[in-house]
């Protein structure tokens, strides 16, 4: 029982990919953010990409908790 184990190891499985810039996370992935690229009713599985804290800055902003009051 259970998944076969992979080959890679352990903190290259778990070390994300900037989808924008290409560079590698560091272990702890701090300000990293997922974002869901499948479209749940056409896509069979989800796909995540994985933005790096100064990509997802650019991409999509400040976080939704840190929004301003602006209207
Ligand atoms: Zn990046």
């Amino acid at each position: 029982m259970g998944a076969p184990l992979p080959e890679a190891p352990l903190d290259v499985l778990m070390r994300l990919w900037c989808q924008e810039c290409g560079r590698p996370s560091s272990p702890e992935a701090k300000g990293w953010r997922l974002y869901r690229t499948d479209i749940p009713e056409e896509d069979n599985e989800p796909t995540l990409a994985a933005y790096c804290a100064v990509c997802s800055y650019v991409e999509f902003g400040t976080s939704s908790s840190e929004h301003t009051e602006s209207d």
